[in-house]
């Protein structure tokens, strides 16, 4: 379908952390349309499982990057030493998949007000100001343009059960996708976001109940369906070939829809439709039980029963 679109493109592919990465569904459908790739690998440990599956889309080009160090070209796992590896080796870049997060678990449950400050600022660096970091030093390899994207989730700008500071990072990171896009600009390079449905990760699993919330939102999607990686790689293929030469700044939702929908199909809601009680205003009080949170209970019945 894609074959060719990204034929003579090299790009930088960061956050495989094994084969169930998003990140990897993108890198396995942009070397399906012909792009040149490097991976990054969280050290000390990721590159066991990283170098084999670059390996099997013909890269042997696997760079250590933490992007929680701060800048330091002595470091051979810092963001410099990065980009200093792929001007070594390249010369030049076409684009970039930043497709990283990090929070605490422990703070990925209960209240976001509980978030502790160390936590926040870990957090928000990871997985918020490394884009940043790496679009500026990723810009000054691209002369003559490029495309840079990274990950983010609905739950920037709605509320989900147990999201919480990663919620407010990828708010943050939004933000920066469109004031990086005004940026670069004038320099042809394009920043966009892909906005995922739920995918069954190693980050994914680190939200409690996260289980909870993929059924949720899968049967309450317009398309009834979760997202297969492929269909986020092809997304990607898109925002990083030239298909997408006059978008930039944009968060593009790959969710089977959920993100349009405000309140579930009502056949899933039959159980709220039990005789209640008229108050003073007219309105019906069915006990103080909230749609979603009916929603839940009965997906948490259904879980248990599984
Ligand atoms: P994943 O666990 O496969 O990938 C997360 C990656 O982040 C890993 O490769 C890990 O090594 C890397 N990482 C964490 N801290 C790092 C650090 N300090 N330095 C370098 N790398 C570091 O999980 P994933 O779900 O594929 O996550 C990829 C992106 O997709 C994340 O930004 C995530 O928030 C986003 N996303 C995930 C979902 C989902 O449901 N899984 C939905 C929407 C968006």
């Amino acid at each position: 379908m894609t074959a060719g679109l990204m034929s003579g493109k090299r790009g930088l592919v960061m956050g495989v952390a094994n084969d169930h990465s998003i990140a990897w569904g993108i890198a396995r459908q942009l070397a399906g349309a012909g792009a040149e790739l490097a991976f990054s690998y969280q050290p000390p440990s990721m590159d066991k499982r990283v170098r084999p599956l670059a390996q099997s889309v013909g890269s042997d080009f696997v760079i250590p990057c933490d992007v929680g160090l701060e800048p330091d070209v002595d470091d051979p796992a810092s963001i410099d030493s990065m980009f200093a590896a792929i001007a070594r080796r390249w010369g030049s870049l076409d684009f970039v998949v930043h497709a990283i997060a990090f929070s605490d678990r422990a703070e990925l449950k209960g209240n976001y007000a509980d978030t502790t400050r160390a936590n926040f600022k870990k957090t928000m660096v990871i997985s918020c100001f490394s884009f940043t970091e790496i679009a500026r030093r990723a810009a000054e390899l691209m002369p003559e343009g490029g495309a840079l994207i990274t990950l983010t989730y609905g739950g920037s700008t709605r509320v989900m059960p147990n999201y919480n500071v990663m919620g407010v990072a990828k708010a943050a990171l939004e933000a920066s996708v469109r004031y990086l896009a005004v940026d670069f600009g004038d320099r042809a390079i394009r920043v966009n976001a892909i906005s995922a449905g739920p995918v069954r990760t190693l980050a994914g699993s680190g939200i409690s109940d996260a289980r909870i919330m993929f059924n949720y939102q899968k049967e309450n999607s317009p398309l009834g369906r979760s997202v297969g990686l492929d269909e986020i790689g092809n997304t990607a293929v898109y925002l990083l070939s030239d298909l997408s030469s006059a978008v930039t700044g944009e968060v593009h939702f790959v969710d089977s829809g959920y993100n349009i929908v405000s309140m579930p199909r009502l056949a899933g809601l039959k159980t709220l439709d039990t005789p209640g009680e008229e108050n003073g205003n007219g309105a019906v009080d069915n006990g103080g039980a909230g749609g979603g949170e009916n929603g839940v209970t009965e997906l948490k019945r259904r879980e248990a029963a599984e």
